[in-house]
């Protein structure tokens, strides 16, 4: 049995993020793991999840969500706890140190990972791609920030096409923890990404499956040329 929360959906969930819940208990079921699936609502209690999920926002609302989830047990939960983290976007910049999206105010993250957000000088809006060891991660990018790592936190892969943290890298990669600026929602349009993290939380090997989501992220890549 797993436990997957998705995070403030209302706040975080502008490019339909959420939908990387349903993916990843969906692709559980299918593979006779139980799963369940809860949306943490503005005022809920932080549920015990082995998974939660943290999309992406405008930059209120992101503020809103990093003051909410300072106050919580995230934190703890994941360091100590070892439960396991998707974040995209606005979510991925919350986890880190700080950020600055709106204007030039700081903001404080969670600090889970040692990176850091300042605002870019324009917008990166457009596709992702993103190559992760011999997978290719696709998506689409809608931000102002740029992440910086700190030395020694891992990227989460490097950049084909976009953006990402800084035109060269995307995201971060812990031993629990995965954050990348792609949308799409990310876990929908990378099936493989969505058994990586399953794999990870489940603690055992998949056997890959065959759907219609599978098929069209092969046609992606052969778009691509990959
Ligand atoms: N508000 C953040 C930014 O613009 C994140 C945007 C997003 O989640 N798409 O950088």
């Amino acid at each position: 049995m797993i436990r997957v929360a998705v995070l403030f959906p209302e706040l975080l969930g502008t490019y339909g993020d959420g939908g990387n819940g349903l993916v990843v208990s969906d692709r559980a079921r299918r593979r006779g793991i139980q799963a369940s699936l809860e949306h943490v609502g503005l005022g809920d209690e932080l549920p015990e999840a082995d998974l939660y999920l943290l999309g992406g926002g405008e930059d209120g609302p992101q503020r809103l969500a990093a003051d909410l989830l300072r106050a919580s047990s995230l934190a703890s939960r994941v360091n100590d706890g070892g439960a396991h983290v998707v974040a995209v976007c606005a979510g991925l910049q919350i986890l880190g140190s700080s950020f600055s999206v709106e204007g030039d105010d700081e903001y404080e993250g969670l600090g889970l990972v040692d990176v850091a957000t300042r605002r870019g000088e324009r917008r990166s809006v457009g596709e992702l791609a993103v190559r992760v060891g011999a997978d290719l991660l696709v998506g689409f990018e809608n931000h102002g920030g740029l992440t910086t790592l700190a030395s020694g936190v891992s990227p989460l892969g490097n950049v084909v096409k976009g953006r990402g943290n800084d035109g060269a890298l995307d995201g971060y990669r812990t031993s629990n923890i995965w954050a990348t600026y792609a949308h799409g929602p990310v876990l929908a349009m990378n099936p493989w990404f969505a058994d990586l993290v399953l794999g990870a939380v489940v603690g055992e090997e998949l056997e890959p499956l065959a759907t219609v989501a599978d098929r069209l992220y092969r046609e992606r890549c052969s778009v691509l040329g990959r």
